[in-house]
C-alpha cells in the first residue's frame, strides 16, 4: 500500500552499506521509521532531502502494520538549511529533535505535535536568536505529550506557591514542593514568584502572539534552567525502546 504524508526528518541512521534508515515526524503517522535504499550512492534520487530538519512530501509503501516500510519518494517542501548552518541554532533545533525521538510513541498521529514543530521551525527561520522560541517549543511540547513540570503547585500537598521568597523546583519530583512537605532543600533549583507566574503565562500565548511578546531576559533564563534540567532528567530515563528490523 503506498502512503504520502508531510513529514519532517528528525535523524537518520546508517543502515547496511548504503542504505539509510529515515525517522520522520510526519503529520498523518506521528514518528514514522522508513527505510531508504541506496540514498548514500551518488546521483541518489532522494538528494539532499533526507538531511536532519528537512520538511518534506514523502511517499512510501508498506503495509499498516510492517514494522520498516518503504522510502520511495521525497519531495523538499523547505530544506531549512540556514538552521542547518547557524552552529547555535543546530544545537537548539537537535534538542528539539531529540524531544520528538525521545517522547512520541512510534505510529501515533499527533498534529498538534507537528505543527508546534514546523512553525516554530519556520519562524526560526527569519529569527534564529528567539530564545523564547525555543522555550515556548519544550514547553507546549511537553505539556502536549504530559512531561511538563508543575510549577502552579506543591506537588505534594497542592499548596500554592509562596508569594514572597522563593519556590523550590526539584528535578526528581518534576515540579515544585512546599518547605512543610520536604524537610531538606539542598537539591532544589530556586524559582521566584514572578518566574512561576511567568511560566503560566507563556503557556497560555498562542503561537501568533509571541513575536508581540517582550520577554524579560532574567525570567526566561530562570525558567529555562528548570526546563532544562527537568528535560535533561527526562532523556536519561528510558520511556520507550525502539529496534530497527527491514521487513
Ligand atoms: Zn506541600
Amino acid at each position: 500500500m503506498l502512503n504520502r504524508t508531510e513529514g519532517i526528518v528528525l535523524k537518520n541512521t546508517i543502515f547496511g552499506e548504503a542504505d539509510l534508515i529515515v525517522t520522520y515526524l510526519t503529520r498523518d503517522f506521528g514518528l514514522l521509521n522508513v527505510f531508504a535504499k541506496s540514498p548514500r550512492k551518488i546521483k541518489s534520487r532522494f538528494g539532499s532531502s533526507l538531511e536532519p530538519l528537512t520538511y518534506s512530501m514523502l511517499s512510501f509503501i508498506g503495509k499498516e502494520d510492517a514494522n520498516l516500510p518503504r522510502l520511495t519518494q521525497s519531495d523538499i517542501i523547505r530544506p531549512f538549511h540556514a538552521l542547518r548552518e547557524d552552529f547555535r541554532c543546530l544545537v537548539s533545533t537537535s534538542e528539539m529533535l531529540e524531544l520528538n525521538l525521545h517522547f512520541l510513541p512510534e505510529r501515533e498521529d499527533n498534529e498538534e505535535i507537528f505543527e508546534l514543530l514546523l512553525n516554530i521551525l519556520l519562524k526560526l527561520e527569519s529569527d534564529r536568536s528567539g530564545k523564547l522560541l525555543y522555550l515556548y517549543y519544550k514547553m507546549k511540547f511537553l505539556e502536549i505529550t504530559g512531561y511538563l513540570p508543575r510549577l502552579d503547585m506543591c506537588g505534594r500537598c497542592g499548596r500554592k506557591p509562596v508569594s514572597n521568597g522563593s519556590n523550590n523546583f526539584y528535578i526528581s519530583h518534576g515540579s515544585i514542593i512546599c518547605n512543610a512537605c520536604i524537610g531538606s532543600n539542598s537539591d532544589a533549583i530556586k524559582l521566584s514568584q514572578s518566574a512561576v507566574k511567568f511560566y503560566k503565562s507563556i503557556l497560555q500565548w498562542r503561537f501568533t502572539a509571541l513575536e508581540r511578546i517582550r520577554a524579560p531576559e532574567n525570567l526566561l533564563t530562570e525558567i529555562a534552567c528548570v526546563m532544562d534540567s527537568h528535560i535533561r532528567y527526562m532523556l536519561a530515563k528510558p520511556l520507550k525502546s525502539s529496534g530497527f528490523s527491514k521487513t
